[in-house]
């Protein structure tokens, strides 16, 4: 046991080493590297990811892990939620065959190229056998999985958040679909009172980037152990919390694009600064969940930085640098809070945002169990959609061809970007009755936010499943209400509306 736990620790700490190593290699091939170094750099790659899978899949090392699964009652409290995920991680991985797993790899190697001809081309048909050949694969991996525990769907939704099923995800969605749906297509019809359009105007990059320095300021990014740089499209890379870095694109005719990714790129980033260090170079640090890492940055995102209050410290920022334009607070507050009926999910406001995942839930949910076949997808992705949106689909670029996801990735992911939302609003009313939020953003920063999440939520790192985060943070079991009160509260309040 002694000798299993020190072989474990060994393996740990050379495996952290080599994906601290790969996550730098990643950022700089997304950002700075030369073009011309690509095709050396994938040679000396496969070498590395060659040392890492024979690290990774070592007999001492999956030795020492059965030996402290077994004697699991010995380890403390984080060691043993470590063990068992690692464990079933294992389980999983054997229970796909070498032959299918070679397959459906070689499959997912072309078919991002596919996808993206076919989404340009407008042209569903020529994506069509690749797409079915995916499916097939998936509904097959459904059987494989299955145990007495999940079946069908719920097993990838579960493998996406643990502990989240079809049940937690229905429940949810119906929740959506009742009350959302026939507001939002009442908020949509109303004209907005605002009476400068932001959108006219263009803003120089070079006046962007201030601006997003500033809210870094704002939301006190740590300069000391966080960067940031540019790339197509923004995300945020963390290893421990030591090294963080986020991108952000900025767009000359759209101001508001940098802005707010800066702000949803800075929260995710928030969350791996603020885990508890003790937890760096281990697996339990970093964010706990997709769905929990996507609930931290849209906290920042839409509850903070789309506020009255955020917007009234972003005007005099805006007033120093970018002083040509006319900055009217009551203005600019209706411009970033726009509700658009709209085709594109990436786009979407906040108000129809979940409408868009609602549809993936649905399509998945039904291809997965057999009910929807591949060919019919295009039809009833447009019916669905105008069933939600009001609007008919003009093609399937702007359709069902509009996302990368089933171009191989998975199914079952994008329900955790809207089930973050839902636990960012019951995040929401839990920090209310700690901390005066409106009052905490307008001292100028949001160090009395980052602290209650960081206490609350970040310090546990990945330590925790996400509904044990949610039980501690909040005291309840996660409850889709209080999102759907918050969209409801928040636009009613803008829009006057009453009933
Ligand atoms: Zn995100």
């Amino acid at each position: 046991m002694e000798k299993a736990l020190e072989t474990y620790k060994k393996y740990q700490k050379k495996l952290q080493a080599y994906y601290y190593m790969m996550m730098i290699v990643g950022f700089d091939s997304s950002t700075i590297a030369p073009e011309g170094c690509f095709a050396k750099r994938g040679e000396h790659m496969a070498i590395v990811s060659e040392d890492l899978y024979k690290l990774e899949t070592s007999e001492e090392y999956s030795n020492a892990i059965d030996i402290l699964y077994k004697n699991i009652d010995q380890l403390d409290e984080v060691l043993q939620h470590e063990i068992k995920r690692i464990k079933r991680g294992i389980e999983k991985q054997k229970k796909i065959p070498m032959d299918e797993y070679l397959k459906f790899t070689e499959l997912t190697a072309v078919s991002e190229q596919l996808w993206a001809k076919a989404k340009n081309n407008n042209d569903f048909e020529s994506f069509r056998p690749t797409m079915e050949k995916i499916v097939e694969y998936w509904r097959k991996y459904l059987e494989w999985q299955e145990s007495d525990e999940y079946k069908g769907f719920d097993i990838l939704l579960e493998e996406h958040e643990k502990d989240y099923t079809s049940k937690e995800y229905d429940e949810f969605f119906n929740c959506l679909k009742e009350k959302l749906v026939p507001f939002v297509k009442k908020v949509v019809a109303l004209p907005c009172p605002a009476k400068i359009d932001y959108s006219k105007y263009t803003i120089s990059i070079q006046q962007q980037k201030a601006v997003c320095k500033a809210i870094e300021d704002i939301m006190c990014y740590d300069h000391v152990h966080g960067i940031s740089a540019e790339t197509e499209h923004p995300f945020t890379s963390g290893f421990g919390t030591y090294d963080v870095r986020y991108t952000n694109h900025f767009y000359e005719d759209n101001f508001v694009s940098s802005i707010y990714s800066a702000v949803h790129e800075l929260g995710h980033a928030t969350y791996e600064l603020q885990c508890n260090p003790e937890l760096d170079d281990t697996f339990s640090g970093g964010g706990c969940s997709m769905a929990m890492h996507e609930s931290q940055s849209r906290f920042y995102e839409n509850m903070i930085g789309r506020s009255r209050e955020f917007v009234h410290l972003l005007v005099p920022v805006l007033e120093k640098y970018v002083p040509e334009i006319e900055w009217n607070e009551e203005d600019l507050y209706y411009y970033v809070n726009k509700p658009e009926m709209s085709y594109i999910r990436t786009e979407a406001d906040e108000l129809t945002y979940p409408l868009h995942i609602m549809l993936r839930y649905d399509l998945e949910k039904a291809m997965m169990s057999g009910e929807l076949e591949v060919k019919d997808l295009p039809r009833v992705w447009n019916e669905k959609f105008k069933e939600y949106f009001g609007i008919e689909v003009p093609n399937v670029k702007v359709g069902c061809l509009q996302d990368v996801h089933w171009a191989g990735m998975s199914f079952g992911y994008f329900p955790t970007y809207a089930l973050g939302s839902a636990y960012a609003a019951q995040f929401y009313n839990a920090m209310e009755k700690d901390i005066d939020i409106k009052k905490a953003v307008l001292s100028g920063t949001t160090k009395e936010i980052n602290d209650w999440l960081k206490e609350h939520i970040h310090k546990y790192g990945s330590s925790k499943d996400p509904k044990d985060i949610m039980l501690l943070a909040t005291g309840e079991e996660f409850n889709p209400n209080y999102y759907v009160d918050y969209l409801i509260n928040k636009f009613s309040e803008m829009y006057n509306i009453t009933e």
